[in-house]
C-alpha cells in the first residue's frame, strides 16, 4: 500500500506490581542507592572492579567540606536544587564512595545523571531505555508518564559536577568507555543497525512509526551518535532479513507523548549484507555499499536512449493512473523526479527510477531484485518490462 509504514503494534504493558517497601522509598526526596536496607536488595552483583581500602580512603579525603554543601543549598532555592543539595548531604554523611554514585541500571558510575520526579537517579541513557518499555521508575515503579511526555531529561548538574570534580579518574574512565561505545555505534559499514520493516530506496522519503522498544533505542542511538542513519531491509523468513537494503537518513524525529515517534527519513546508499548480528534486541549487519557500474564510450548513447524511452513510458503510466491512486502517490512520495542531465552522475543513477520502483504496485521481492542491480541498463530494462505489463492490464 501507500501508507506510511508502521512497525509492529505496541504491546501495552501495564505492570501493576509496586514492589515491597514503596512507601518507605518515597519518604526520601532523593535516594542514593547503596547502604540502607531497602535499596540494598535492588543492587545487583556489580561487575565493575571493587576499589581497595586504600583507594577508598583517598576518596574519603577528597570529599566535599560541609561549607561547600551549605553554599550549594543557599545559592539554589528551587526544590530541584534542594534535592540536589540533599544528595550532597547524603554523600557527605556516608563519605564519597564511587559505589554510591553508581547507576542501579548499568552498575557503572553515573554518566549524564538524571533525577526523576520520584527522586531516583540514573544515567540518562539507562533511564531512556527503561522508559522505552514502560513509563515507570525502574526502582519505585512510580508513573513517569508526564516526565516521559515532557522529554526534559535535565542532567542533575550538582551530581555531575561532584563526579567530575571528586571522582576525576573514575569519571575519565567512564567517559572513555562511553566514547568507545559511541564510536562502535557510529561505524557505517560494521555492525550497522538494521530496521527490518519495509523496502526503502535511494532519494525516496520513508516515514516510519516507531513503536517497538528496540527500535526506539536504535533511533535514539542514531541521533545520539550523530550518524542519523540506519539500514532498512525487508524480512527474510530464513535469514531474518534480506541480503540487500538501503540506508535511511533521519531528517526529523517527532516524539509522541508516550514515547513512540514518527521518524521522517530519506533513502541513502544501497548496500549488500556481508554478515548478520544482533545488538540489544535489534539486528545489525556488516555491509558493503552498492554503486552502479558506469558505462563508457559508444554505450553511453544507447543507455541514454533507453533511459529516455523508459522515462517517457513512466510519465504516461503515472498520468493515466486513476486519480485516487495518483493523488495518494503524490501525497506520500511527492511528484515524480525530473529527468537528470547526467544519468550516470551518482552511484544510484537517476532518482526517478527509485521513485517509480517505490510506487509501482509490485511484489517487494521483485523490488528487491531491482534494488540489488548495479547496472542502470538492467534496471531500466526491468522497469520497462513492469510498465509494459501494467499497461497491458485493462482498467489499470
Ligand atoms: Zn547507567
Ligand atoms: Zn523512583
Amino acid at each position: 500500500g501507500w501508507c506510511p509504514r508502521s512497525t509492529s503494534e505496541p504491546s501495552p504493558k501495564t505492570r501493576t506490581t509496586s514492589g515491597p517497601g514503596n512507601s518507605t522509598l518515597r519518604a526520601h526526596s532523593l535516594r542514593i542507592q547503596g547502604s540502607n536496607g531497602n535499596e540494598e536488595c535492588l543492587k545487583r552483583v556489580c561487575s565493575a572492579p571493587q576499589l581497595g581500602d586504600q583507594e577508598k580512603g583517598s576518596l574519603l579525603k577528597r570529599k566535599l567540606s560541609v561549607s561547600d554543601t551549605e553554599h550549594c543549598i543557599v545559592d539554589n532555592g528551587s526544590s530541584k536544587h534542594k534535592k540536589q543539595g540533599r544528595v550532597v548531604f547524603l554523600l557527605l554523611s556516608s563519605g564519597l564512595d564511587p559505589n554510591d554514585l553508581e547507576c542501579s541500571l548499568c552498575m557503572r558510575l553515573f554518566y549524564e545523571p538524571v533525577t526523576t520526579p520520584c527522586g531516583h537517579t540514573f544515567c540518562k541513557n539507562c533511564l531512556e531505555r527503561c522508559l522505552d518499555h514502560t513509563p515507570q521508575c525502574p526502582l519505585c515503579k512510580e508513573s513517569l508518564k508526564e516526565y516521559l511526555a515532557s522529554r526534559k531529561y535535565m542532567v542533575t548538574s550538582i551530581l555531575d559536577m561532584l563526579i567530575k570534580q571528586y571522582l576525576r579518574d573514575e569519571y575519565a574512565e567512564r567517559v572513555k568507555a562511553h566514547q568507545e561505545e559511541t564510536r562502535e555505534l557510529s561505524d557505517l559499514t560494521k555492525n550497522v543497525p538494521i530496521f527490518v520493516c519495509t523496502m526503502a530506496y535511494p532519494t525516496v522519503p520513508c516515514p516510519l512509526h516507531v513503536f517497538e522498544p528496540r527500535y526506539r533505542l536504535m533511533i535514539r542511538r542514531c541521533m545520539d551518535t550523530g550518524t542519523r542513519q540506519f539500514g532498512m531491509c525487508i524480512n527474510d523468513p530464513q535469514k531474518g532479513f534480506a541480503d540487500y537494503g538501503c540506508m535511511l537518513i533521519i531528517r526529523s524525529v517527532h516524539f509522541l507523548p508516550d514515547g513512540r515517534s514518527v521518524v521522517d527519513t530519506i533513502g541513502g546508499k544501497r548496500f549488500r549484507v556481508l554478515s548478520r548480528g544482533m545488538k540489544d534486541g535489534y539486528s545489525t549487519a556488516d555491509i558493503k555499499h552498492l554503486e552502479d557500474t558506469k558505462v563508457r564510450n559508444t554505450r553511453i548513447q544507447k543507455l541514454q536512449d533507453l533511459h529516455d524511452a523508459v522515462y517517457d513510458q513512466a510519465c504516461v503510466w503515472f498520468q493515466n493512473l486513476k486519480i485516487r491512486f495518483h493523488n495518494q502517490i503524490l501525497q506520500h512520495f511527492g511528484p515524480m523526479p525530473e529527468r537528470e542531465a547526467d544519468i550516470q552522475a551518482t552511484a544510484n543513477g537517476p532518482a526517478w527510477c527509485w521513485w517509480l520502483l517505490a510506487v509501482l504496485p509490485i511484489d517487494p521481492r521483485y523490488q528487491l531484485s531491482v534494488l540489488s542491480m548495479t547496472s542502470l541498463r538492467e534496471r531500466l530494462v526491468k522497469i520497462q518490462h513492469i510498465l509494459t505489463y501494467l499497461q497491458s492490464i485493462p482498467n489499470n
